[in-house]
C-alpha cells in the first residue's frame, strides 16, 4: 500500500513555501527490471521522487536543503533542461537534477537520467527515453574504473542495460564483458550479465525483470 501525505516545504534556495506531495511507504513487492527499477507500487511514486520549486526552480530530493551549488541552477544548461518541452513535465525535474549534480557527482546524475528514461518509457516516448539513456550511459562512463567489489559490478551491470534498451549493442556487448572480469561478478550479478548477453545477441532492447534470469 503506497501513503502519500501532502506537506509544506521551505525552498532551500530562494525560501519561498510550496506544497509537495511526499511518501510515506510503499511496497515492491515483485522482481525489479534489470536496471532496478523497482517493481509494484513504488513504480509509480516517481512523482514523489524529486520536489520542484514553483518559484526558483530548485529541484531536489528534500527541497528544504540548500543546493549544493547555487550558481548552477542560473546556469543556460540547467534552465534548459526544466524547459525541454518535448520531455514530459516529470522526466524534466530528473534531468535538471541530472545537469545540477553531474559536476560533481557522476553517479547520482547518470542515475538520475535513467530515471528520467523511466518516465519517457511510461509516457510511450520512446526517443526521449533513448536520448535520456544516451546521457545515462554517458555519465555511467565517467565513473569508471567501477570498484572491484559487487557494487562496481551492479554498476557495469545497470551501465550494459543503459546501453542495450538505448539500442547501443556493441557498446552494449563490450560493456557486459569488462562487467564479467570483474571480481565483483558473481551469483545473480552474473546470471544478470550472462542473460543480458543473450538479448544483446538478439538485438533485444526491450524491458526485462531480474526474475527472467533465474
Ligand atoms: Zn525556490
Amino acid at each position: 500500500m503506497t501513503k502519500l501525505a501532502s506537506k509544506s516545504v521551505r525552498c532551500g534556495s530562494c525560501r519561498a513555501s510550496s506544497e509537495h506531495t511526499v511518501l510515506l511507504s510503499t511496497n515492491a513487492f515483485g522482481s525489479p527490471d534489470l536496471d532496478l527499477r523497482p517493481p509494484g507500487m513504488e513504480r509509480s511514486t516517481m512523482d514523489t521522487w524529486l520536489q520542484l520549486c514553483p518559484k526558483c526552480g530548485y529541484c531536489a530530493p528534500d527541497l528544504s536543503q540548500p543546493p549544493p551549488d547555487p550558481a548552477v541552477l542560473r546556469s543556460e544548461v540547467y534552465r534548459a533542461a526544466l524547459r525541454a518541452a518535448e520531455f514530459p513535465e516529470l522526466a524534466r525535474r530528473f534531468l535538471a537534477f541530472a545537469v545540477a549534480a553531474g559536476p560533481s557527482d557522476p553517479a547520482t546524475a547518470a542515475l538520475a537520467y535513467l530515471q528520467a528514461a523511466w518516465v519517457c518509457d511510461d509516457a510511450g516516448q520512446p526517443e526521449q527515453a533513448v536520448e535520456s539513456r544516451r546521457q545515462s550511459a554517458a555519465w555511467f562512463r565517467r565513473c569508471k574504473p567501477f570498484a572491484a567489489t559487487s557494487h562496481g559490478a551492479v554498476m557495469g551491470a545497470i551501465l550494459v542495460d543503459v546501453l542495450r534498451r538505448s539500442g547501443q549493442f556493441a557498446e552494449a556487448s563490450s560493456e557486459c564483458q569488462a562487467a564479467l572480469a570483474s571480481p565483483g561478478a558473481t551469483g545473480v550479478i552474473r546470471k544478470v550479465l550472462e542473460f543480458q548477453q543473450r538479448l544483446i545477441g538478439g538485438s533485444d532492447a526491450g524491458p526485462h525483470s531480474l526474475s527472467e534470469c533465474e
